[in-house]
């Protein structure tokens, strides 16, 4: 038998890859080598690996140059409308590999590496994630530019580039143990600073009323300096640009009024300003109401605004003529990636009426017909809502203005509805109950043209639940877009082995329309074809054992079924429902230790933000039983239980292709869409799951038959809540959950401290919102169904390649082509920018057009 073909082999097989061409290798090598010496002034004896990560690093990034400025000028020179996508996440992480991939430079560059004696996956493990993000919502934008890139989009993605992306988590004793993300501490090859184009962003001060109009004074500022990182699409020249602030304190900063004399002081104190932008907040679908945080929110969109306006400004099509904001909307669309960059219709609004004098409802209406809102969540913890107080404060002019919008608005209601004061109470933006607060979906319902929902059940439950009174106002404003994923980072980036085959079944224009993977249905029942599947599995989940054993001295059974679990830990994600299967697992092996056993490897991973208790205790609890299983000599090699460190999207490109089963078992109705469903699915995963976000339309898509669906629906969910929900009920009626809650309770997970989870148990009992104890025997049951498909690999494989083929859907080519049409008003092209500019080429052309 012929010996397995190595990653690298693999890589030269098809071209979706690339050209190896000699010429583009001697070019790459040229690339390297000079950069080793003149960037990196090093010479091979002294580089580190880091060195030739860097080394490769700025070779491709000259790759992308001249495409990138061609990308701009041809935005330039044809103004189209323009897409802006405004985060406060960009979760991007690694970009080496992806660009390569997208500029087909991958073949090429792996001949290179090899040619010059260098393993390619050491070089690409040097390269630090941006993680600039928390989870779905962050690593959605991240998908979503790549998507307009490819797409032919003229966007951008704007942001803050925090000095500090999302910690790193250690496991000590069990326990998650945060530590600081130094991402930036060797240099980012692929940003660039633009100094030039910094901009003021103002806070505090107050307003005057001369007759001219409201002038906001006596502000405190902070410089924001854009840091500009290439996008690039996917085989098409264009390279779009995502745009992060960082927070610099003005050179007069604390010298002019207060602290004369205190020189060194005023220095210091310079970090106050720049404070701003040093540090993502942990938070996942949680609201925190830091001033720091709102000043985080405002930056990104006051120093954005700015730069939207002068590009609207300088415009080839608009200079020259006398100004006019009339067809701003037709040049600008702004999507709101939920409520944190809401501040952007308040201060859109100012710059309209206060600096550019326009008259309120011409502004108001220009500014409702270029913003869009796009909702993530319904949990109400997560929902944004600013205490008026601080708002006074910190942007007293912006507080002004929403409390006229919300004049207008609730006149409108009113006059609607004359007699409804409850309606009109609850639609406000401002609520009255405690402290005032502004709640910041209302604003950006309000301020907007259009709503979206992430998924079709999480759009209908906004519709006809949370957001139900400004649906009846507005039926039209309220859309679905289904999240998607790029298949460049999540099929071709992570799982060469599925890509490629899946090429050579039916051609390589699947990777630009994901659609085309339905032609996988006619191999469903060709047997080399399940085979084939079947061993890009088997290698995926050898490869990740040999990365665990390597990495974290674990080892695992690369026979057994790999069950994942990876995502934010969360109450309402269930990663505690997992935990009562691991253990009734435990149980009946203890129990029966001779009899038949599916052998499993459970794999759970994700962070938990640092203040939320439960979560660290949830993980606690998983590790203290992966400590008992994975130490009884009885449970041999039939089960194991590993916690995976430190989950982010280059960790996510490793174990998701790996995966044989995929854990999506949040409670009904509280998982917007996820994305990480979507992956797996990518990847050759079933998925066991609930009837929530987008696995319902994954279910739809693939038939229900082929995912192992479980669980109470929305529907029953809420007749439980009528009725009410009774854990006791559950656990007195099943007697394996009974058995594991009681060792739980008991100590037997952790002797040393028997009361350690009894915070858990309680909640179990007698808090628990998302009704875990409900859904426990459905779940056990249905595990039972995906072991017996499990023995049959072949009835299993050939389910595996019709939820491929029926995946499609959930490419983010897709949803950005419905948003684009249905909110942008912008059609997708697959129009070329000018030719590539080879670097040396492109040297030329510029030294041309400066006529040297
Ligand atoms: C995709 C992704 C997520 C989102 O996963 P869900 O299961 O949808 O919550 C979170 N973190 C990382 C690193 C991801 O890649």
């Amino acid at each position: 038998m012929a010996a397995p073909l190595t990653d690298q082999e693999k890589r030269k097989q098809i071209s979706i890859r690339g050209i190896v061409g000699v010429e583009n290798v001697a070019e790459i090598k040229k690339g390297f080598n000079r950069h080793l010496h003149f960037t990196l002034v090093k010479d091979r004896n002294v580089a580190t690996p880091r060195d030739y990560y860097f080394a490769l690093a700025h070779t491709v990034r000259d790759h992308l140059v001249g495409r990138w400025i061609r990308t701009q000028q041809f935005y330039y020179e044809t103004d189209p409308k323009r897409v802006y996508y405004l985060s406060l996440e960009f979760y991007m992480g690694r970009a080496l590999q992806n660009t390569m991939i997208n500029l087909g430079l991958q073949n090429a560059c792996d001949e290179s590496i090899y040619q010059l004696g260098l393993d390619m996956e050491d070089l690409e493990e040097m390269e630090e994630d941006a993680g600039l993000g928390n989870g779905g919502l962050g690593r959605l934008a991240a998908c979503f530019l790549d998507s307009m890139a490819t797409l032919g989009l003229a966007a951008y993605g704007y942001g803050i580039r925090y000095e500090y992306g999302i910690f790193n988590q250690r496991i000590k004793d069990g326990w998650q143990v945060e530590e600081a993300d130094d991402w930036l501490r060797h240099g980012n090859p692929w940003e660039k600073a633009r100094p030039e184009y910094m901009l003021p962003v103002h806070y505090y001060g107050r307003v005057e009323e001369p007759e001219e109009g409201s002038k906001w004074v006596d502000t405190q500022v902070v410089l924001a300096m854009p840091y500009d990182t290439p996008i690039p699409g996917y085989m098409n020249n264009t390279v779009n640009t995502m745009r992060l602030w960082s927070a610099r304190a003005p050179n007069d900063f604390n010298l002019k009024d207060f602290n004369v004399g205190d020189y060194i002081q005023a220095v210091l104190d310079r970090n106050l300003a720049e404070n701003i932008s040093r540090v993502l907040y942990p938070n996942d679908n949680f609201f925190e109401g830091k001033e720091l945080r709102l000043k985080q929110e405002y930056f990104v969109v006051a120093a954005t605004l700015q730069d939207v306006i002068r590009r609207f400004k300088t415009s080839k099509m608009s200079s020259g003529g006398p100004l006019s904001f009339d067809t701003f909307p037709d040049k600008v669309a702004i999507q709101l990636n939920d409520t944190h960059p809401a501040m952007a219709i308040p201060e859109l609004m100012r710059i309209f009426v206060d600096i550019e004098k326009l008259d309120w409802d011409t502004a108001w209406d220009i500014t409702k017909r270029t913003f869009a809102y796009t909702n993530h969540t319904v949990l109400p913890e997560a929902l944004e809502r600013w205490p008026v107080e601080l708002l006074e404060t910190l942007l007293p002019r912006h507080l002004q203005i929403i409390y006229r919008i919300n004049q207008a608005h609730l006149d409108h209601i009113a006059s609607l509805f004359p007699e409804d004061l409850d309606r009109i109470r609850r639609m406000s933006l401002i609520e009255e109950d405690g402290g005032k607060r502004v709640n910041m979906a209302h604003l950006c319902i309000v301020g907007s043209h259009a709503v979206n929902g992430v998924a079709e059940i999480h759009s209908n439950i906004i519709k006809t639940d949370i957001f139900r009174d400004f649906s009846e106002l507005e039926p039209d404003k309220f859309q679905n877009k289904t999240n998607g994923i790029t298949p460049r980072r999540w099929l071709l980036l992570c799982n060469p082995g599925l890509a490629d085959l899946i090429a050579e079944a039916i051609g390589e224009d699947y990777v630009k329309d994901l659609s085309q993977l339905q032609k996988l249905n006619e191999f469903v029942d060709d047997d080399a074809f399940i085979r084939d599947v079947s061993k890009v599995k088997q290698d995926n989940k050898l490869k990740f054992a040999q990365y665990l054993e390597k990495e974290y001295k674990v080892k695992i059974n690369p026979a057994s079924m790999f069950d994942v679990h990876v995502k934010r830990i969360h109450e309402y994600k269930r990663q505690l429902l997992n935990c009562l299967h691991i253990i009734t697992m435990y149980n009946r092996i203890k129990k029966n230790p001779n009899a038949a056993f599916i052998p499993r490897t459970v794999i759970i991973g994700g962070k938990a933000a640092p203040g939320y208790h439960m979560a660290k205790m949830i993980i606690k609890l998983i590790t203290s039983v992966a400590d008992v299983v994975n130490n009884d000599p009885v449970v041999g090699n039939k089960l194991r239980v590993i916690y995976l460190e430190n989950y982010r999207v280059s960790l996510a490109e490793k174990v998701i292709p790996a995966t044989d089963l995929s854990e999506q078992i949040s409670t009904a109705g509280t998982e917007a869409s996820g994305t990480g469903n979507m992956k797996f699915m990518l990847n050759g995963a079933l998925t066991i799951g609930t009837m929530d976000g987008a696995n319902v339309e994954m279910a739809e898509e693939a038939g229900e038959e082929n995912l192992f669906i479980f669980g109470m629906r929305v529907d029953d969910v809420a007749e439980m809540d009528k009725a009410g929900y009774d854990a006791m009920k559950y656990y007195k009626e099943l007697p394996e959950l009974k058995q594991v809650i009681d060792q739980i309770k008991s100590g037997f997970f952790s002797p040393r401290q028997p009361e350690l989870f009894k915070e858990i148990i309680d909640m179990l009992f007698n808090h628990d919102r998302f009704k875990v104890f409900a859904d426990f025997e459905d779940y056990i049951k249905c595990q039972e169904r995906a072991n017996v498909l499990y023995q049959d690999q072949k009835e299993w494989t050939k389910m595996v390649i019709k939820n491929i083929a029926a995946s499609g859907k959930f490419s983010s080519d897709r949803t950005i082509t419905d948003y684009a049409t249905e909110i942008w008003g912008v059609e997708p092209t697959d129009l070329k920018i000018p030719p590539p500019s080879e670097p040396r080429e492109a040297i030329e052309e510029a030294a041309r057009a400066l006529k040297l």
